[in-house]
């Protein structure tokens, strides 16, 4: 059975229905990935790499990830931190803003359980993915472990992936993200930027420029979104630019590109080419945007990818 880990952060997310009533779910972009890839390949072992405390909401959301048949043996409890929360309100014309507690959230100690039998079984996987996100929410003085499991894990013949998923707002300066973006990139066998994403960071304005940005690094697999436009794909030495069909009602964008890297991942974790695999990325993505939040509620979910 193929295997994947997904490290990073998942949340309570907490949507306001109307002014008394909050809707309460969990999202997080590494776990919505993770939770699109098991719904469309069921025989791929897809599991979290992230802590929870001890609290109520920790056992929901430890109950959230079973029910979606994620593994979570490295799914670690926290004595004495809870997940971190965020509130999304959506204005008269559509617009959300979002607030975050986040800052000292059990996720950020996640490094601090790693030891020898955790790196054994990441290193039982095929696949470790981690975001930009994930990278943002480790807490600083833990990153050089990280990035020594890192190399240990593509010694073992871990393939490596990343999305850059820049959060502005998580980091203390652009260098500091550069910096880590670019060890990143260093070790990454796999990556899947967003064109918006690296603009921010880069000015990048277009696939091709983002290709060459990332010419500077060996990496093997390069999928670049952007958005409705087209996908450009560099594997193994071969460009290929796929169509987007755009959505015309699209409903809420929060975790296309969530979606589209689980889907992918599971297709080419299945052996498919790379072609049929994007394919099913943007079919999965167009059905996530065409309902609201992060995660489409399983049963229309997957009437939707069998009807496309
Ligand atoms: P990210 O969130 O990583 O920046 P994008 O916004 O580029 O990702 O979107 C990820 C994928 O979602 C795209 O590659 C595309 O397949 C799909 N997608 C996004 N917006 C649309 C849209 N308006 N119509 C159809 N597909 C879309």
């Amino acid at each position: 059975m193929k295997k994947i880990f997904f490290l990073g952060e998942c949340m309570l997310e907490l949507r306001a229905i109307d002014e008394s009533t909050l809707n309460q779910s969990f999202a997080g972009d590494v776990y919505n990935s993770a939770v699109y890839l098991k719904r469309c390949f069921n025989s791929i072992n897809s599991a979290i790499v992230t802590a929870l405390g001890t609290d109520a909401i920790s056992q929901k959301m430890r109950h959230c990830f079973v029910q979606e048949q994620l593994g979570t043996q490295l799914v670690f409890a926290h004595s004495d931190k809870v997940p971190g929360v965020y509130y999304i309100e959506t204005d008269d014309q559509g617009e959300r803003s979002f607030t975050y507690w986040r800052n000292d959230s059990a996720a950020r100690k996640v490094i601090d359980f790693y030891n020898p039998t955790v790196i054994d079984e990441l290193a039982s996987g095929d696949m470790l993915f981690f975001s930009g996100i994930s990278l943002a929410v480790i807490e600083p003085d833990t990153r050089a472990i990280f990035w020594q499991s890192i190399h240990t894990l593509k010694a073992a013949g871990v393939k490596v992936v990343f999305d850059p998923n820049y959060r502005a707002r998580l980091w203390q300066s652009v260098e500091e993200t550069k910096q880590q973006y670019a060890l990143a990139f260093q070790c990454a066998d796999i990556t899947l930027p967003g064109v918006e994403d690296l603009h921010a960071l880069y000015g990048v304005d277009s696939v091709e420029d983002v290709l060459a940005h990332l010419s500077d690094y060996d990496i093997n697999e390069v999928v670049i979104k952007n958005g409705p436009e087209s996908v450009l794909t560099m594997v193994d030495g071969q460009l290929q630019r796929h169509t987007i069909t755009p959505v015309d009602n699209v409903v809420d964008t929060t975790s296309a590109g969530d979606a589209f890297n689980g889907v992918y991942l599971g297709a080419r974790l299945s052996g498919l080419p790379v072609c049929e695999a994007v394919s099913k990325a943007a079919k999965a993505a167009a059905v996530v945007i065409q309902q609201p939040g992060a995660i489409t509620a399983k049963a229309v979910f997957n009437q939707a990818m069998a009807d496309s």
